[in-house]
């Protein structure tokens, strides 16, 4: 794998936003630490690991919490953002609320 720059990085979570029917956190610092955060793992690992949880080792261990994971569409359902409060629905951007921290969907063994 290639290393990737944070601005290729950006242009992945603004795809993604744009695919899903999200909008991207409107905590700027956040998202800087987000996006550091991906890119620091992509040219580590190879691949988008969720910035906010550790790897179990492997892609294949990983890959329920591949950016976007599998819990994200569940998570923006039910609280209006994902777990790490990168991805928003437009419906929590356009309330007015902040995120905060929510349950891990993931059941760790
Ligand atoms: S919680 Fe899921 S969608 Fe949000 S940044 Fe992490 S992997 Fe991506």
């Amino acid at each position: 794998m290639s290393p990737k720059s944070i601005e290729e990085t950006k242009t992945f979570t603004e795809m993604v936003a744009r695919k899903q029917g999200w909008v991207l956190t409107k905590d700027e610092t956040l998202y800087q630490d987000l996006v550091t955060g991906l890119n620091t793992n992509w040219n580590r690992y190879g691949y988008y690991l969720c910035p906010c949880r550790d790897t179990d080792g492997s892609r294949e261990a990983d890959k329920d919490i591949l950016c976007p994971c599998e819990y994200s569409k569940a998570d923006i359902a039910e609280y209006g953002h994902c777990y790490c409060s990168l991805y928003w629905s437009e419906d929590f951007a356009k309330s007015g609320k902040k995120a905060a921290p929510i349950p891990e969907r993931r059941s760790y063994k």
